[in-house]
């Protein structure tokens, strides 16, 4: 009787059946402990064990070399819009550069500009937030602190599916709702960060890869809770942490590495799921409007809407009826959003392509 199955939320997003039934054992006694979860010491030595495999996994997974750390913060992805241009850009003269791609960029904006100078390279109002910028439409100055960008905007369903920016001016990303769902060329970043809770794990844990040197020339007399450098002396230990969310991603990562085969495959499986969607997008006569120009659509979220509200009350009532949750678009733009995060199967996306054509059929 679960829905976890037909799960297409925006996120915190499903979770795989086989983790939830060790996070289910592990509430009464993690085997290797004897104790609960919720109870376990962030000083133990077993605790220190299962930071370090989580790295040791998401290094492994994203072939991240040594010279980056990897910390396991709180706050979300939120307090990153702010961390990031308090530990980067105070004090600096030149503009931190960022893109403007949709409803998260614009966040991770009106926080930065507190901090320092900032220049918005590129801007989708213009079009509604309908497509991502063109190569040709970009250039970054080699003076700029860094450039920041939205990997994936988790509200419009856009993607970039390349990497932007040059390589003479650091790259920071937020990588909330696509982390681990495919290969990303980490290397080519000085910060990465994302939350837990679309790909992932729950929410209470953001991850921030970070490498060495943005660590060691980050701004001083900052709230130690806000100073990277401290959270990496501390080794992810600087106050209590999120001990039960970081053992979820645990064992997702575990899920990654031995049952999918890494994130080639992930990403395989991704593009299948989003291909399908997308398919039955193109093939509806216009009656499924995507959000978002093709060349820029996301592998994760599928927005789109229907000719008109009744039609879109209509099928969320359907889709209810048979079992789907989460399909509500953000409340920012309304219509249909499926979200296709890592642990939704290919078999949960065909049962809603299948609904989606009938859907059609009966009200065309
Ligand atoms: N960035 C992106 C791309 C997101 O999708 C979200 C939330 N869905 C956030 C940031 C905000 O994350 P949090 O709620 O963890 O602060």
């Amino acid at each position: 009787n679960s829905h976890n199955a037909l799960n297409f939320s925006g996120g915190p997003g499903a979770l795989p059946e086989s983790v939830l039934a060790q996070v289910q054992a592990s509430i009464i006694e993690v085997p290797e402990t004897g104790l609960s979860i919720l109870g376990i010491s962030h000083r133990s030595a077993w605790f220190e064990s299962i930071v370090r495999e989580t790295e040791n996994n998401i290094r492994t997974l994203l072939g991240l070399p040594e010279n980056y750390h990897i910390l396991f913060l709180q706050g979300g992805a939120t307090q990153q819009f702010s961390m990031v241009p308090m530990n980067m850009l105070r004090g600096k003269r030149h503009a931190a550069e960022y893109l403007d791609t949709g409803y998260w960029s614009r966040k991770v904006i009106t926080e930065a500009m507190r901090e320092g100078p900032v220049r918005v390279v590129w801007s989708g109002e213009n079009c509604g937030y309908r497509h991502l910028p063109r190569e040709d439409e970009l250039s970054f100055s080699a003076d700029a602190p860094y450039i920041h960008y939205v990997s994936n905007e988790t509200v419009e369903g856009l993607q970039f599916h390349r990497i932007l920016g040059r390589d003479d001016v650091p790259r920071v990303c937020d990588m909330s709702s696509d982390f681990l769902s495919k290969p990303c060329e980490a290397d080519k970043f000085s910060l990465i960060y994302a939350h837990a809770q679309k790909n992932i794990g729950p929410a209470g844990v953001t991850i921030v890869l970070v490498r060495d040197s943005v660590v060691q020339s980050a701004g001083q007399n900052l709230p130690a809770f806000l100073d990277y450098r401290r959270h990496v002396d501390a080794h992810s230990n600087f106050n209590t942490p999120p001990v039960f969310a970081i053992y979820v991603v645990l064992l997702v990562t575990r899920w990654l590495l031995n049952d999918i085969g890494g994130v080639e495959n992930m990403a395989r499986i991704n593009r299948g799921k989003a291909d399908l969607l997308y398919s039955i997008l193109d093939g509806s006569d216009d009656f499924y409007r995507g959000w978002g120009e093709a060349r820029d659509r996301s592998a994760m979220n599928v927005s789109f809407n229907l000719p008109n509200a009744d039609l879109e009350r209509a099928f969320f009532t359907e889709a209810k009826a048979a079992g789907f949750s989460g399909l509500e678009g953000h409340r920012a733009i309304g219509g249909v959003r499926a979200s296709i995060y890592n642990a939704l199967s290919l078999g949960a996306v065909e049962t809603l392509a299948d609904f989606m054509q009938d859907f059609r059929h009966r009200s065309g």
